[in-house]
């Protein structure tokens, strides 16, 4: 079967939720403003939503790979009631300079290393030439160019570009905000606008 589903590999951290330095309470999880209005966008231009997160706590014996997977069933089920669902939550426990040997190694899955989204298209079907990994770091757009598809940046105002390199980047698009993003990107696919059913 070719592979059809389009896929938005979501960064978590600083993208999905405001970064607070290893998160592992939910209690302290709390959305960045505007990112469920944008997922609901994306979510009706047909996308599929999967985290792809770099966790290099478990290595640094922060917190366990357990407290992780607990932690995600907590952010799952609080999406899921805001309408928004996560296929899968992948995340790379690893790090080359960790404190617990099981999880201490140079791996193929932390970003910018394109593991994580391999193994997601090869378990879920993704179409890469239809699919972006969208984050609040350069390495997460790189991670999408780096597995086949592309990168967005999404790097608020004032933020410095820290790679000049990436002015030329064609597959790696910045915007503001991820609500800059999708409504952009739904204004680039041409979708029927909902009040007058124009083509815009
Ligand atoms: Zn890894």
């Amino acid at each position: 079967m070719e592979p059809s589903v389009k896929a938005i590999f979501l960064d978590r951290d600083g993208t999905l939720n405001r970064n607070t330095q290893y998160l592992i309470d939910f209690e302290q999880f709390e959305l960045i403003a505007g990112v469920v209005p944008a997922l609901h966008i994306l979510k009706n231009l047909g996308f599929k939503f999967f985290i792809v997160s770099n966790q290099s706590g478990v290595a640094r014996g922060l917190f366990t790979y357990a407290d992780v997977e607990r932690l995600h069933l907590k952010i799952a089920a609080h999406m899921d009631a805001l309408g928004i669902h996560f296929e899968e939550f992948a995340f790379c426990p690893h790090h080359p300079q960790g404190k617990v040997p099981e999880f201490t190694q140079v791996c193929e899955c932390r970003k910018p290393k394109p593991g994580m989204l391999r193994y997601l298209v090869g378990k879920h079907g993704i179409d890469l030439s239809e699919s972006l990994m969208v984050g609040d770091m350069e390495h997460d757009a790189q991670t999408g160019i780096n597995a086949g598809c592309r990168g967005v940046w999404i790097r608020p105002t004032g933020v410095q570009r820290p790679n000049a390199l990436l002015d030329k980047a064609e597959n790696i698009k910045e915007f503001v905000s991820l609500l800059d993003f999708a409504e952009s990107l739904r204004d680039a696919m041409g979708i029927t606008h909902p009040v007058d059913g124009k083509i815009r």
